[in-house]
């Protein structure tokens, strides 16, 4: 898939180059040849000279005479007198009769013709490649200026460009788009059975999950002209502007359908009509603009509109209704399979070494979406390099998972002894909460080794597979999890430190989440008490309820924390030895995996609470 840039400039750089060109070749080029000036010199010289035989050639026209001397290097020129027997002396003179003396004024046309030509010829080359270009890049707007113009990119398809296959994962995405692919090969097939392509395509999902990438897997598989243009383009200072940018796309594609239109982070224009501040102007003609458009051509006409957002919520509806946006394809944060199969078309770029399980990583990396997972294999890459390998191993995949997790290790924070003990302390605690507890995701690694997110270390806890649903135990089994760092340290040292914070704002979002959201309070019941908006943005999620209410929701989340951080300390302080010898451990080996943790654990279970 090759783009084709604005072909405006490249003309304008053409045409002050012709003209330097031109200019060059008449002051430097030109005179070489017509060096010959021509001098006027009176009827007494010519006589002179032909009798002293320094006549080289000569071209008796009407009105002048025009000849050179002997060497033929300088040209004169004289008016004709009644000179019967001229032609008799110059012949014995020895002169010969030439019309080939520049004559002044052929030398004055060939000088105009000089100038002239060239630019002629220059301009209709570049007239001609400005046309093709223009063709190419589907809509002319090479020699305008132009306010109003899309400036839409224009992708032709060609062999390199991005093909279905370099989109992992995202299987029912890509099935959906690949049957427009295939109605914009083949549309008889459906014309023939009465069916209508969708005249609109919304990839919707949260970021760096794959949507423009798919897009342009589309416009690499479609053969056909693939416009692509972002929302924020449209969006213009003066009213009327963006409208009539959009009004010059949708001619443009139309006169090169069937092609693809595709409108990235459409939300900076399809957003919401309101008139809570005074409304947008330009926004709204926008977007009545693009409204109109879409409805305007028909079904068969080829024209496929394709838009990618994450926020899908924020639509006018007007947009989303069939008719404009018939489908709707969301494009998911991807699960365990996918995750490897992504982190499989990214390691191809790379040198992998032997044994490296991908999926392993995968597993590690749950919750990271296509940008992230690209983002983990070129960071392992470099990590490799750094380390002066020449293939990449799992350390450095692991390593770089924990980069995109925590952020880089912290080479010169020193911790004092003390502060050390206590985070080894700390996530041992979490480590152990965890274990000893049913339903935790096993432990994979304890580290307290500082990182530049500002975690003073961390426990990674890695799920076998990927998690759909949470069970209300599973859930308080996590807050306690939480809490256990905490609880280690209040046992341990009698005394609590701020490298909970993280942990309390985890066990909060959770404990709230169950019963505001999901229903997991006795009293509630199965009330929503709280919308999310925004749901591939983070989540902001506001309450919908009374301030009673409110008040009590927040007396319920006290107690169930207060509840969860009692059970972690009870399972602490049954299993004090193995905190301690844990502890001990880490602190010395700074980093130790799931197995080592495991092993020592299970050397001498002393009995489980609970
Ligand atoms: P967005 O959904 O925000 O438009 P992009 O399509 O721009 O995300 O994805 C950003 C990058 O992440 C891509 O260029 C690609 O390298 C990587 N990526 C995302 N999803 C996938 C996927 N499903 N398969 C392969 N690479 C992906
Ligand atoms: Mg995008
Ligand atoms: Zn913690």
């Amino acid at each position: 898939m090759k783009e084709y840039k604005e072909p405006r400039k490249p003309i304008l750089y053409y045409y002050a180059l012709s003209l330097l060109f031109i200019i060059l070749l008449n002051t430097l080029v030109f005179p070489m040849f017509l060096k010959q000036t021509v001098q006027q010199v009176d009827y007494g010289t010519f006589m002179k000279m032909t009798e002293e035989k320094n006549v080289g050639l000569v071209n008796v026209a009407s009105g002048e005479i025009l000849f050179t001397d002997k060497d033929k290097t300088k040209t004169y020129k004289t008016g004709v007198l009644d000179d019967p027997g001229l032609t008799e002396r110059l012949f014995e003179a020895g002169a010969e009769f030439s019309t080939e003396i520049v004559n002044p004024v052929a030398n004055f046309l060939t000088s105009t013709l000089s100038w002239i030509l060239p630019f002629l010829i220059l301009f209709a080359i570049g007239r001609y490649a400005s046309q093709k270009m223009m063709n190419k890049a589907g809509g002319g707007n090479s020699m305008t200026f132009g306010m109003g113009k899309s400036n839409a990119k224009v992708y032709v398809p060609s062999e390199e460009g991005i093909r279905f296959e370099d989109v992992a994962g995202e299987d029912e995405a890509k099935e959906n788009l690949q049957e427009i692919v295939e109605y914009l090969h083949n549309p008889h097939k459906y014309s023939e059975i009465g069916a209508s392509m969708p005249k609109g395509v919304l990839l919707v999902g949260p970021p760096g999950t794959g949507k423009t990438l798919l897009a342009k897997a589309v416009a690499g598989e479609a053969n056909v002209p693939f416009f692509s243009i972002s929302g924020s383009e449209f969006v213009e200072m003066f009213v009327g502007v963006g409208a009539s940018k959009v009004r010059d796309l949708f001619k443009q594609a139309k006169e090169k359908a069937p092609c693809i239109v595709f409108i990235d982070e459409i939300d900076a224009i399809g957003k919401r009509r309101d008139t809570q501040f005074g409304g947008n102007d330009e926004r709204e003609q926008t977007l009545n603009q693009l409204l109109t458009e879409m409805d305007g051509f028909e079904g068969n006409t080829g024209v496929i509109i394709l838009a990618a957002t994450n926020r899908p919520e924020a639509l006018d509806p007007a947009l989303l209704r069939p008719g404009r946006f018939d489908r709707r394809v969301p494009v998911e944060l991807p699960d365990l399979k996918g995750r490897e199969e992504i982190l499989a078309t990214h390691a191809k770029k790379i040198k992998l070494a032997e044994g490296v399980d991908l999926g392993a990583i995968a597993r590690m990396a749950a919750g990271a979406s296509g940008a992230e997972l690209a983002n983990i294999v070129n960071e392992a890459a470099l990590h490799a390099v750094r380390h002066g390998k020449s293939k990449v191993e799992q350390g450095d995949f692991e390593e770089s998972v924990e980069v995109v997790i925590a952020g880089y290790q912290k080479k010169n924070a020193i911790l004092s002894d003390h502060e050390k003990k206590v985070v080894s302390y700390h996530e041992v605690g979490h480590a152990l909460v965890a274990a000893l507890q049913s339903h935790s995701a096993p432990v994979q690694k304890i580290t307290i080794i500082p990182r530049t997110s500002g975690a003073l270390g961390y426990t990674m806890q890695v799920e076998e597979q990927d998690k759909y649903l949470l069970s209300k135990e599973e859930i308080e089994n996590k807050i306690a999890t939480y809490t256990a760092g905490r609880a280690a340290e209040e046992l341990i040292f009698g005394s609590i430190t701020t490298g909970a914070s993280n942990d309390i704002e985890q066990a909060t979002k959770l404990a709230r989440a169950m019963i505001t959201r999901y229903g997991m309070d006795d009293d509630f019941g199965m009330v929503a008490l709280e919308t999310t908006t925004n749901q591939y943005l983070g989540g902001d999620s506001s309450l919908v309820c009374s301030s009673d209410t409110q008040k009590a929701i927040d007396e319920r989340v006290v107690k169930i924390i207060s509840e969860q951080h009692q059970k972690a300390r009870a399972i602490l302080s049954d299993n004090l030895g193995k905190l301690k010898e844990i502890s001990e451990y880490l602190y010395e080996k700074e980093t130790i995996t799931g197995e080592e943790f495991m092993r020592i654990l299970e050397e001498r279970l002393e009995p489980i609470a609970k």
